[in-house]
């Protein structure tokens, strides 16, 4: 069993941990449904206010606005630094109100001081441009930061969203204030008591916490510059009805998704195997980019989708295991409105009188909000599971003949997040790959995320992207010099 921390319960702003002023909120523990903490307050209005005072100001005439890039670099690796030192808190408070096992938490948190180090090394490269006076005027363009920035995180991998979004941010010289979920805020507020050992200065750094009314305050405010924003579609939509209706702050929309794992019949079927398991039970489907349709050629469907069964009825029978327990694989879901929504896909699915189910039926579980990784076979093309997001460990199956048919298939989603297609043929690998509607296509693997390429969706997914050199583009804008 994992050692128990003191839970971090305040708002983090300007280098000082202060009470929330909004209304009281309660975290549990969806392993059990215990009560972590009913003492925790979210922002309210005067606080972010407060927030946005403070990073206006460390912006534009404070200790941060003066700093070098090299020197906001060096705030960054060290955080980096501490986050890689700190894993086990980190870990334990990511994981109690998430149900995220911390055997997994464990393996993310280097991916997230990756992302840390990677943007500390752009912080002294963001340079312009200049054009030459041969119309009699020199021309320069400079790459400027946008002043505060915010970033509003979803509870399905809080600490990889607090990075993408502060990183950048930070690196090219702005302030950053993010809002992790109400539902698991506490890996966030972990990190937020490295922010000053960094040596990052008051307002630069800050983390507020609450819930849907917070988030929409920071949607409005008049004194953000930009919002990135993790989460549902719906909620996406909102917020950038409020960005745009305020003061046409940036947008950057990282949404849902419904992608399609393509397998063909002469890909290595371990490996499509091994990557279709991981790829919508890992975080117990709770990713959004979870391969949660798979298309499988006729000629292999049989063999393939019985060795899936087989896996899938295999973690089922270890559920229930505490996701505090550094063994633990598998986890819960959120919460109850989280095990509510997926239990009902799942019933759906059932009743529809067409999908097939191929998993044994869901156990019942004696506590906790565990949910039994499924497959439906065949469901119909309009049905609910086939075409919206579930967030959940249930997999859509259909078979088909040729390449043209997996690829319509795969496109015939409103969702363009990821991809993964299956074969040893790399002419065919690059034409689907090609062909499929996505952000990210990952070939002979699932789910790839990585500090240095882009990270983002096509279609109803998203807007903009995350990671690599790109989202720098999104936290600068380009400023016109002309001299005569
Ligand atoms: P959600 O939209 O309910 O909440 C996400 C965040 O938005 C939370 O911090 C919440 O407090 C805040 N929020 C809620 N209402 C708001 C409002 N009106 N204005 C401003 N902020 C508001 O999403 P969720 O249920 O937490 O997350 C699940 C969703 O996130 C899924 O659809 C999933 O696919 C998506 N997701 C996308 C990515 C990606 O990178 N594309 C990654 C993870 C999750």
């Amino acid at each position: 069993m994992s050692k128990a921390y003191d839970i971090p319960k305040k708002l983090y702003l300007n280098n000082s941990w202060v009470a929330g002023t909004g209304a009281a909120f309660t975290l549990r523990n969806p392993k059990d449904d215990s009560v972590i903490a009913t003492d925790l307050n979210e922002a309210s209005a005067a606080d972010i206010d407060k927030a946005v005072e403070y990073a206006s100001a460390a912006f534009k005439t404070g200790k941060w606005s003066k700093l070098t890039g090299a020197e906001r670099g060096k705030c960054l690796n060290k955080l980096a630094d501490l986050i890689d030192e700190n894993v086990d808190r980190i870990a334990y408070l990511e994981s109690i109100a998430s149900g995220r096992p911390i055997s997994f938490v464990k393996t993310e948190i280097p991916m997230v001081s990756a992302v840390y180090r990677y943007y500390a090394g752009w912080a002294d490269k963001i340079r312009g441009d200049s054009f030459p006076p041969d119309d009699g005027f020199y021309k320069i363009v400079s790459h400027e930061p946008l002043g505060v920035c915010t970033g509003i995180t979803a509870w399905n991998g809080s600490l990889h969203f607090l990075a993408w979004k502060s990183a950048p941010a930070l690196a090219c010289g702005n302030t950053s204030i993010i809002k992790p979920s109400e539902k698991s805020p506490l890996g966030t507020l972990a990190v937020a008591g490295l922010i000053e050992a960094a040596g990052f200065p008051p307002g630069a750094f800050q983390i507020v916490l609450g819930g849907g009314a917070t988030g929409a305050i920071l949607s409005s405010h008049l004194g953000i510059a930009k919002i990135s924003f993790t989460g549902s579609i719906s909620t996406g939509r909102k917020i950038q009805e409020a960005a745009t209706k305020s003061n046409l702050k940036r947008v950057t929309l990282e949404l849902g998704g419904k992608s399609p794992a393509v397998v063909f019949d002469d890909a290595d079927f371990e490996a499509a195997l091994f990557w279709s398991i991981l790829g919508i039970t890992v975080n117990s489907g709770q990713v959004c980019a979870a391969s949660s349709r798979i298309y499988v050629q006729d000629t292999i469907m049989e063999s393939f989708m019985g060795r899936l069964k087989a896996a899938f009825d295999g973690i089922a029978s270890t559920l229930g295991a505490d996701p505090q327990d550094p063994q633990t694989q598998f986890g819960p879901l959120i919460d109850a409105v989280q095990h509510e929504k997926v239990t009902g896909y799942i019933n759906a699915g059932l009743n529809s009188g067409t999908a097939t189910l191929l998993t044994a039926p869901q156990p019942k579980p004696k506590t906790g909000y565990y949910v039994a990784p499924t497959i439906f076979v065949d469901p119909l093309e309009d049905s609910q599971i086939y075409r919206e997001e579930i967030f959940g460990p249930v997999l859509c199956a259909r078979s088909f003949r040729t390449e043209e048919d997996a690829l319509r298939m795969a496109n015939d989603s409103e969702y363009g997040l990821a991809g993964s297609v299956f074969t040893k043929d790399l002419g065919r690998a690059l034409r689907m790959s090609r062909g499929i509607e996505a952000g990210t296509v990952c070939i002979n693997c699932a789910l790839m995320v990585g500090p240095q390429v882009p990270m983002g969706g096509v279609k109803s997914s998203g807007l903009g992207r995350e990671l690599g050199e790109y989202a720098l583009r999104h936290y600068t804008e380009p400023k016109t010099i002309w001299i005569k």
